[in-house]
């Protein structure tokens, strides 16, 4: 028998219709490329992202292109996250820190119709503009007088805010199908290139429910909501979407990611909850101390994309009252997966033993099934030893990579999606990352492929091996470490190594240091058994 319920879609513009309609006066501040602090409400928000919607069909933007974002957390963004995505067409966020050629590569892949930015990133702009086919038109996200000025994109460039003058905020968000897409986002391929992840409606709003509740990233009304994960990763953890599904006060923090920054805003806005990577904390952490200060209103910190030190909860909560929620999840996972809190009988654990708790990257929120398994596939126990490969399900987890073709193979493995991470569970369900089995460095929360540079490493011309690993760091989480084997009678230093990747590479790309060694293990076909190199020389940075 049917169930006899409406069928109303799960589309994104709903989520903005229910923040003006119930949230319409509550605030969105947000820290601009221009310098100054801007405010307005989401009854101004939902505007704004009607007009911008009539810009794009004025722009001859239709349903299902994608449209290019390449900008930091502000109000202008968020306009675009609804006005792309309920009009019906992709928001596609683009990572500022990729080099050029991977931006060009990302743009051309999507098909990006228009791509939005913000006027810092205008360089970055005239330098992919002329290498790819489209798009054509580059919208600064600023306003006439603080235009920039750039005569390589004379034709092709627009402004925000005229644009928007010439629209009214008369615009219908159409009924879409939920299962289109919504929107996309690039991650690093462990080989080849990057991989672009596509949303739907559908997944983005399930994920919005599921991320909102309490013993997950736990947002409420009463929430001052400051997402210092950026927009272009991972749609800074669904906190966009969400804060308009709860109806929270919102604080972009723009460009300004440096503690001092981070603690003025936080301060003056009365924040409540923040959510970043470990290092950026690590920045806020140091200049809160050093300054004796406290904080006033800040009450949780969601802290993911990298394993969140011990000694770092212990100080947040500690020090300065401040819960640490340490979560995990991925691109492929929108990116929710696991979220760390405590379960009831936790509470009355010892301090010591909670850590023990915290330093795991938590339990499944409804909707996302995992399992670890052995090397034949086999199903391991949750025994809080076990571990083995982390495999996931659910409504938010991607089945297929952006653009690939027919014959591509799906990235499932009888229908679970491999995160790439080596994890073990104990029996409260608390799923612990131990190692990582996909080959690619993260650093400050963002990746670097391996292969990439050992690909730039072999054209040197006395290289005849190049591994690079990852290699634990104090600051930055993990930076590049780069193995070489030089050529019989070659004199190369690690000084020419590394000035070797000067603009082959992004700048942090660069490893930070190069050991050469005679020869490097390998296995039975020949491959570089890196798991070897890096039990060898995962603490090379830690101890230099
Ligand atoms: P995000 O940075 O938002 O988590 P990415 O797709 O860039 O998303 O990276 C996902 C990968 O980052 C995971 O597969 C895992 O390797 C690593 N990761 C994410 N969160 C954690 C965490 N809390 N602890 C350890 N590793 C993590």
């Amino acid at each position: 028998m049917q169930g006899l319920m409406m069928q109303q879609p799960l589309l994104v513009a709903s989520l903005l219709a229910h923040a003006e309609r119930h949230h319409g006066g509550q605030e969105i501040v947000s820290r601009r490329v221009e310098g100054d602090i801007h405010r307005y409400r989401y009854r101004d928000l939902a505007q704004r992202a009607r007009r911008m919607a009539n810009v794009l069909e004025g722009l001859g933007v239709k349903p299902g292109e994608r449209v290019g974002t390449l900008a930091w957390n502000g109000y202008r963004h968020m306009e675009l996250y609804f006005a792309v995505s309920g009009s019906g067409s992709v928001l596609h966020t683009l990572n500022p820190r990729l080099h050029v050629d991977q931006l060009a590569y990302i743009i051309e892949h999507a098909e990006d119709r228009v791509v939005f930015f913000d006027a810092t990133f205008l360089p970055l702009i005239e330098s992919v503009a002329p290498r790819v086919k489209s798009p054509k038109v580059f919208v600064a996200m600023t306003d006439r007088a603080h235009m920039p000025q750039a005569n390589d994109l004379t034709g092709m460039l627009m402004c925000y805010e005229d644009l928007l003058e010439l629209h009214d905020d008369v615009f219908e968000w159409p009924l879409l199908d939920e299962n289109s897409a919504s929107s996309l986002c690039y991650t690093s391929g462990t080989t080849g290139n990057p991989k672009g992840v596509l949303y739907s409606h559908r997944s983005t709003l399930l994920h919005t429910y599921a991320a909102a509740l309490p013993d997950s990233l736990n947002c409420s009304a009463r929430d001052v909501i400051l997402p210092v994960v950026p927009m272009f990763h991972v749609n800074a953890w669904g906190l966009p979407y969400i804060a308009c599904m709860v109806g929270a006060k919102l604080v972009f923090p723009g460009p300004a990611l440096d503690g001092k920054s981070l603690y003025e805003l936080i301060e003056a806005e009365q924040v409540t909850l923040s959510a970043g990577v470990p290092t950026v904390w690590q920045g806020l952490l140091t200049h809160v101390g050093e300054r004796q200060e406290t904080f006033a209103s800040m009450r949780r910190t969601i802290i993911g994309g990298a394993p969140c030190p011990t000694a770092m909860t212990a100080q947040f909560q500690e020090r300065y009252q401040v819960d640490v929620l340490h979560a995990w999840g991925m691109t492929e996972l929108s990116p929710v997966g696991t979220v760390c809190s405590f379960k009831p009988h936790q509470l009355s654990l010892s301090t010591e033993e909670r850590y023990t708790v915290q330093a795991k990257q938590g339990r499944s929120v409804f909707g996302i099934d995992m399992k670890i398994v052995g090397p034949d596939g086999e199903a391991l126990p949750w025994d809080g030893h076990a571990a083995g490969d982390l495999l996931v399900r659910g409504q938010w987890v991607t089945r297929q990579y952006f653009g690939a073709g027919d014959g591509d193979a799906s990235p499932l493995r009888d229908g679970w999606f491999p995160t790439g991470d080596v994890a073990k569970i104990d029996p409260d369900g608390f799923m612990q990352i131990t190692d990582r089995s996909k080959d690619v460095i993260k650093s400050g929360g963002e990746w670097i492929s391996s292969t990439d540079i050992e690909n730039v490493a072999c054209l040197h011309p006395e290289v005849a091996t190049a591994v690079c690993i990852a290699a634990r760091h104090p600051k930055w989480d993990e930076r590049p470490l780069l193995l070489i084997v030089k050529k019989p009678g070659s004199a190369l230093g690690g000084g020419e190594m590394l000035a070797f990747f000067d603009g082959r590479v992004a700048k942090w790309w660069t490893p930070d240091a190069v050991v050469f060694v005679e020869s490097v293990p390998l296995g039975a076909t020949g491959k570089v058994l890196k798991n070897q190199l890096r039990d060898q020389y995962r603490d090379y940075y830690l101890s230099a």
